[in-house]
């Protein structure tokens, strides 16, 4: 998992407005909510502000998602890639652990590329986890 200053940042950011918002909502809802349900209607809506939030954000900014791909080499996730070629929206990583290179597609591309043995991983929904969709070679259609 990857997790820099500007990850944490954007975390405490969104924590933050999500518990404004618990504690504003308090009245509206009508219940007098008290520390731990206060608390935890604030992690609630945290979360879902986090899933709403996010994905475009780290999409407009580019950024890495959290967790890189499990390589399709040795079905591990490894410590790093090496990237060896950028254009957005597309890398091509060489594995740390056993150097397996793949292609890496920040969305699905919009015309298939050159049918190759490089494996392609997918960003899936939402994009700033990392959740990845392995193919064998060619982009699903
Ligand atoms: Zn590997």
């Amino acid at each position: 998992m990857r997790f820099s200053l500007l990850d944490l940042l954007i975390v405490v950011a969104i924590s933050a407005v999500g518990q404004i918002a618990a504690h504003s909502l308090q009245p509206l809802i009508g219940i007098a909510t008290r520390g731990a349900v206060e608390v935890a209607l604030g992690v609630f809506l945290s979360g879902l502000l986090y899933l709403l939030v996010t994905p475009p954000l780290y999409w407009l900014f580019r950024l890495t998602p959290l967790f890189l791909p499990i390589c399709p080499g040795c079905r591990k996730r490894p410590n790093g890639y090496l990237v060896t070629d950028r254009q957005w929206p597309r890398a091509t990583a060489r594995c740390g652990a056993c150097g397996q290179t793949a292609e890496l597609w920040w969305r699905r591309p919009q015309s298939p590329p050159a049918a190759t043995d490089v494996p392609i991983l997918i960003l899936r929904w939402p994009h700033s986890l990392g959740r990845w969709k392995s193919t064998p070679g060619k982009v699903p259609t």
